[in-house]
């Protein structure tokens, strides 16, 4: 589904935000990125979503060579794949209904059917009620459920989520990755990115960790504690 292979990143002026990451993610599989901040989590997840460009190695995505696909392709790669931020990234105008709906109207997807779905969707996100609602009137927990929400829209084959649980009490942290998890169930693969160490231990999953750009472990528990 995602294969990096010798992946380095970058910036102008900077030293490399990732440096030689080679990495391979399975269909349906649930990943942990994590490391301390500045590690380079952000910079994989926006290399993924094409949001920017790998400087050296190659990046696949769903066996796809992503510099050869062409800018014009990328928006229908991007179908695919579901994003949600630590900061929600709702539109605050548009209600809650609207905001889960955005990325059906893209696909043009007939209004009664997008209808359906949306009540589908915030009915599994435990937000039937708050339909009609506007984002900033809601409780920070349930602005990035409907955040969860819009990404699964389009049922996407890939959920990258960045740090989702970053501006969440614990007890709404669980109640997200909840759906994360249910996504995962339903066969979504997933890629959560997060220094909460919480987390790694509470969800045993594969963790990935990432320290000043180079993919220092990767396995089904943490062998060294980020920031350590
Ligand atoms: P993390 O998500 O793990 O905190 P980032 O991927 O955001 O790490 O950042 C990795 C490194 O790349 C950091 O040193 C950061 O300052 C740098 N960086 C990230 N984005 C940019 C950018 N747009 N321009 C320049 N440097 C950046
Ligand atoms: P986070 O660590 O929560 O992902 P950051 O505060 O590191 O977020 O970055 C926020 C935004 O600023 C990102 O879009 C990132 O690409 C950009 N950024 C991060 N570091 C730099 C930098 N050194 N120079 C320019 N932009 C940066």
């Amino acid at each position: 589904m995602i294969q990096l292979f010798h992946v380095t990143k970058e910036y102008p002026g900077d030293g490399p935000a990732l440096q030689d990451v080679t990495l391979e993610l399975d269909k349906g599989e649930f990943v942990f990125l994590t490391g301390p901040s500045g590690a380079g989590k952000s910079t994989l997840l926006k290399l993924v979503f094409c949001d920017e460009a790998p400087t050296s190695g190659q990046l696949l995505l769903f066996g796809k060579n992503v510099a050869k696909i062409g800018a014009r392709a990328v928006p229908y790669l991007r179908r695919n794949i579901g994003v949600v931020f630590q900061d929600f990234k709702l539109l605050p105008q548009r209600t809650v209904a609207e905001n889960v709906a955005l990325p059906l109207e893209v696909q043009a997807m007939p209004d009664k059917e997008i209808r359906r779905r949306v009540k589908q969707l915030l009915r599994s996100v435990g937000l039937e009620h708050r339909a009609e609602k506007f984002p900033p009137s809601l409780s920070g927990g349930e602005q990035q459920r409907v955040a969860v929400a819009r990404a699964l829209a389009p049922a996407p084959a890939l959920l990258l989520a960045d740090e989702p649980t970053g501006n969440l009490d614990p007890e709404r942290t669980l109640e997200v990755m909840q759906l994360l998890a249910d996504a995962n169930a339903r066969g979504t693969t997933v890629l959560v990115a997060t220094h909460d160490r919480s987390l790694l231990e509470r969800y045993k999953r594969r963790v990935v960790l990432l320290e000043r750009g180079r993919l220092v472990s990767d396995g089904d528990s943490i062998r060294r504690a980020p920031g350590a």
